[in-house]
């Protein structure tokens, strides 16, 4: 199937959460698209996800208003596969236009002229508009400390799929956000040695009051916060819907038996070292996990909330051997540690997008992913509007802000387009009356 040679008004490049989003949105607002995807719909959540993985949220929350899971249950937590199969339903319903299996390979402003010349695996197509929404969490990142040792094994957490994939022995597993933590708990669970390297975190209760975080990040208005913090770039969310949906404890999941380390410093032979820290950092999770429990415990007395008590949520459980006398150094080969698993989080890639509109340190520049550069927008990014921004609830919204910009642009265009005509008609008719 070639792409086409016709000019597309909006080109919506990657069809995970948020292009099919953008793609409803622009239907609505009956806006010519077409969704280049390089391999199929939601990909991600098919192949670039560990086999157990189930949703961070309940159905309930994580999903976009016009349709349900039809298998998950609201309260519970779908597994990734029905997650994808939800994006293809919700695509089928309102019969997007997409298109599988092509890759856009550049995109470039055209000279003197409107709109992008687009080059894809399937031939070059010609688009007044581009969206990227080729996803917040791109290309894999392991720091440049991770040791040159070829009898570990060593991925990112991106290619990890279940412990039988791993070599036997014990598993150093580094980052303890959602991704770090889950994978070290399966791979303890099936009987793995796991160190888990532990820095700076939010652990929210996964429910309190009989109301699961989501709910209460959204009536606090915490996922609409429209900037970071300062300073909480390299703050990880620890969470999980795992098992039926579980706090995040770290005490009890070294009482279980995984040995909790500091931050992961460096390497020097086989012997890695950790940063003193773990205890700071351990301490710091627990002030977010309680001050979660405060907020909520205040709201719902000024909102006059009828939830039932939980007192047993703040008590704290005694501190594992590995916090009170905490590891700083670990000679892997000793421990009988062959594999490294890199939960170190992701960046963006974009030298496909050739326009000017990235920073000195290559970040897109824009307001609510309207792009410095007429007619590019950026869909999905990590705060893009706001925290809930790269997530599936808040795609969907920052979809509907960007399609309305394109509408009003479009606008703006038909005007240009209808005003160019008239002034030239009257010219026209003058210059018949003067001869
Ligand atoms: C482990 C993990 C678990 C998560 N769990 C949750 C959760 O439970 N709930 C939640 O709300 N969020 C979750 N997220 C965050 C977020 O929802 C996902 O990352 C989601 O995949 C982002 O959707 P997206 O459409 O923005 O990007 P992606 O899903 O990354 O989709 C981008 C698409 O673009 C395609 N593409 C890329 N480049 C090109 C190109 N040049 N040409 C054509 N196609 C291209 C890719 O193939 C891909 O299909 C999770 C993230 C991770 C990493």
């Amino acid at each position: 199937m070639t792409v086409g040679t016709t000019p597309i008004d909006t080109l919506v490049v990657g069809a995970g959460q948020a292009g099919v989003a953008m793609s409803e949105h622009l239907s609505r607002h009956g806006v010519p698209h077409l969704v280049l995807e390089r391999a199929r719909i939601a990909e991600r959540w098919r192949t670039g996800r560990w086999d157990s993985l189930v949703a961070n949220g309940p159905a309930w929350h994580d999903r976009f208003p016009g349709l349900e899971f039809a298998e998950t249950r609201p309260d519970a937590f779908a597994p990734k596969e029905e997650v994808a199969d939800y994006f293809v339903a919700y695509a089928r319903k309102f019969e997007a236009p997409i298109r599988t299996g092509v890759e856009v390979t550049k995109v470039v402003r055209n000279a003197g002229r409107e709109g992008f010349t687009v080059e894809t695996s399937d031939g070059v197509l010609e688009a007044r508009r581009v969206v990227v929404a080729t996803g917040p969490f791109q290309k894999p990142v392991i720091p440049p400390i991770a040791p040159h040792n070829a009898s570990l094994t060593q991925i990112h957490s991106a290619d990890y799929r279940n412990p039988q994939q791993l070599p036997a022995g014990g598993v150093l597993v580094v980052g303890a956000g959602s991704s770090g933590v889950q994978i070290a708990d399966e791979l303890q669970r099936a009987g793995r040695n796991v160190y888990l390297s532990v820095g700076a975190h939010d652990r929210p209760p996964r429910a309190y009051r009989g109301r699961d975080f989501c709910w209460w990040l959204g009536v606090l208005g915490e996922w609409d916060a429209e900037v970071m913090k300062p300073g909480r770039e390299h703050v990880t969310i620890a969470v999980s819907g795992a098992r039926g949906g579980q706090t995040v404890d770290f005490r009890r999941l070294g009482h279980q038996g995984i040995t909790l380390v500091g931050l992961t410093k460096s390497f020097d032979g086989n012997v890695v070292h950790f940063n003193a820290d773990l205890a700071e950092n351990i301490a710091r999770g627990d002030e977010n996990y309680l001050s979660l429990l405060d907020a909520a415990d205040s709201y719902a007395v000024r909102n006059g909330l009828d939830l039932p008590a939980e007192p047993e949520a703040r008590l704290i459980p005694s501190d594992p051997d590995c916090l009170t006398h905490p590891l700083t150094d670990l000679d892997l080969e000793q421990a009988g540690v062959t594999s490294i698993i890199w939960a170190t989080g992701y960046a963006t890639d974009f030298k496909w997008l050739q326009v000017d509109t990235f920073d000195e340190k290559g970040k897109p520049k824009h307001q609510r992913g309207v792009s410095s550069e007429r007619g590019v927008y950026f869909l999905g990014l990590p705060w893009l509007s706001r925290r809930g921004s790269a997530f599936i609830w808040g795609v969907w919204h920052d979809a509907k802000h960007i399609a309305d910009h394109i509408v009003t642009q479009r606008k703006y265009e038909a005007y240009y387009d209808t005003a160019q005509s008239h002034s030239q008609k009257p010219q026209r008719e003058e210059s018949v009356q003067v001869n």
